[in-house]
């Protein structure tokens, strides 16, 4: 079965800045879902089936039937995030908490949700000035960094330094050093309930880092990555023992 990805956009800035509409005239969205869906000289198409939502749809496009038949939700977000509503946030929580697969985009690090699924500040330094990027992936054979080379340079970024408010990464695939002499942990993994959740770094709207051939292979990999899958069920509350327990000492209320 393919893997059904939703790819969220805020869609403001194309709107809004004819700069950004000129590197993105599909919107950011539309770049992202071309990327998913590209095959490349050593990699077929991949098997996923890809729809767009965006802020100014009713419920943002993140309706509970929308949700349901979505294994890996993309987000990028930016100036919006405020106009993001409680109930929409709290609806996708609890889907990547039940296995759904959350891709957090650049600016996203201060997106509701993925404050709400770290539970810190997300905060960083940053600094706008086109620099030069290097990511260097530094989890060689991490699924994510799947025929990626060692460093990938993005020629102008906008910089995020360190520190990074999130919590520990399960697995930290990428680490950035920027023109400037920052660095930053650009590609962090981690586990929330039954979902994966995997923040990657790049992306400001105004430099064209979305068409970069080794950002989307980054971007395939991760979806590839975060979705359900096989896992096995999970089961909580009141549990039968597997063996007879002696409950003549047993003093608690029932
Ligand atoms: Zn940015």
């Amino acid at each position: 079965m393919p893997t059904r990805v939703t790819v969220w956009n805020e869609h403001r800035h194309e709107r809004d800045h004819e700069a950004v509409a000129e590197l993105y005239p599909d919107g950011i969205h539309g770049a992202i879902a071309d990327a998913l869906t590209e095959a490349t000289d050593d990699v077929e198409r991949p098997a996923v089936e890809v729809r767009t939502a965006t802020l100014d749809e009713p419920e943002h496009g993140l309706t509970e039937d929308v949700l349901a038949s979505t294994d890996v939700l993309t987000w990028w977000g930016h100036a919006a995030h405020d106009e993001v509503a409680d109930d929409v946030v709290e609806r996708v929580r609890e889907r990547v908490l039940d296995g759904m697969g959350l891709v957090a985009l650049h600016s996203a690090h201060y997106s509701k949700i993925f404050k709400a699924l770290m539970g810190t500040s997300c905060s960083l330094k940053w600094r706008e000035a086109a620099e030069t990027e290097r990511l260097w992936v530094v989890e060689p054979g991490h699924p994510i960094a799947a025929g990626v080379d060692e460093c990938v340079e993005v020629p102008e970024a906008e910089m995020y330094g360190e520190r990074f408010d999130v919590p520990q990464p399960d697995a930290l695939v990428f680490t950035s050093w920027f023109e400037g002499g920052e660095v930053f942990r650009s590609g962090c993994c981690y586990r929330r309930g039954s979902g994966r959740v995997f923040y990657f770094r790049p992306g400001h709207e105004t430099y064209p880092v979305y068409h970069q051939p080794e950002v989307r292979r980054i971007l395939r990999n991760a979806v590839a990555w975060a979705a359900p899958g096989e896992r096995g069920s999970v089961s909580f509350g009141n549990a039968e023992p597997r063996e007879e327990i002696d409950e003549s000492d047993d003093r608690s209320v029932h």
